[in-house]
């Protein structure tokens, strides 16, 4: 049964329908040069609460799947159910609602507004979706302080680290409180140890409830996650449990009780 009011009060837990289900989804780039098909038919079911890394060799179709699930792209052919409901059926203003409540997108170059403030940059989100003024600052302060940045919020992008832009941009991506978070190589432009705060914020997102779909091709940063997809030539070509995986530290976490205290 499919809840008819504000999705977040769903107990997705028990619906027992996955968060996420692709089938047979197919990509086609048509090119002066000749189409090229980026996904060939891709079977993939993401249930609630879950952490998954998908891998995979460059041009292997993984950004391709990432925009179709994250609605801004839609497939040549093929099937996505979004908590049991065909996303092909959405008008283009429910998709648009979809995108900003129930989807959180993070990227390898952060996407940061480079003339706004941290804080600024993390309430934007809310602007679209009607909140704004004093209740918009005050989430997206908190916002901030779960990632560990509640005393950067005046500063801009280009007066952060790369760590911290992207714990700003992971910020802006929980700030409407979505269901799912899509990030494509949150971590492709960060050192080690960087990475490895970051991989602590998602696993504490996806402890707290966040499913989890994380692009990577770096086997350290796929042993955070629990599952593992791997893609080669636009279609799964392995789906295995990590039955250990890595826990990250979670300092972040600790800035961020520091920062609120
Ligand atoms: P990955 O993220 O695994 O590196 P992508 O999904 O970005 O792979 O790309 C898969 C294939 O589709 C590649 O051959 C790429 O060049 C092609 N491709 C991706 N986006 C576009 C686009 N907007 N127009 C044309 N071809 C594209
Ligand atoms: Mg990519």
């Amino acid at each position: 049964m499919q809840a008819t009011n504000g999705a977040a009060a769903t107990p997705d837990r028990e619906t027992q329908l996955p968060r996420i289900r692709v089938a047979g989804l197919t990509k086609r780039y048509p090119m002066p040069a000749g189409d090229v098909q980026a996904l060939r038919g891709v079977d993939l079911a993401v249930q609630a609460g879950e952490l998954v890394a998908v891998m995979g060799p460059s041009g292997s179709g993984k950004s391709t799947l990432l925009h179709i699930l994250a609605c801004l792209d839609r497939p040549t052919s093929g099937q996505y159910w979004l908590d049991g409901t065909p996303v092909s059926k959405l008008s283009v203003r429910q998709l648009a609602r979809v995108r900003n409540r129930r989807i959180g997108m993070v990227f390898q170059s952060f996407n940061l507004l480079p003339r706004a403030s941290a804080l600024e940059n993390v309430t934007l989100p809310l602007l679209y979706a009607g909140v704004t003024g004093k209740p918009a600052e005050e989430r997206a302060a908190l916002a901030l302080a779960a990632v560990g940045l509640a005393e950067r919020a005046q500063n801009h992008p280009n007066q952060l680290s790369g760590g911290q832009q992207q714990r700003v941009a992971i910020a802006r991506s929980l700030v409407t409180g979505p269901a799912i978070i899509l990030a494509d190589e949150p971590t492709g432009n960060l050192d080690t140890k960087t990475s490895e705060e970051i991989m602590a914020i998602l696993q504490q997102l996806n402890q707290a409830g966040a499913t989890i779909v994380l692009v990577t091709h770096e086997p350290d940063i796929a042993a955070y996650c629990p599952r593992i997809v791997r893609f080669a030539d636009g279609q799964v070509a392995e789906d295995v449990p990590n039955p250990t995986p890595r826990q990250a530290s979670a300092a972040p976490v600790r800035d961020a009780a520091e920062g609120v205290a």
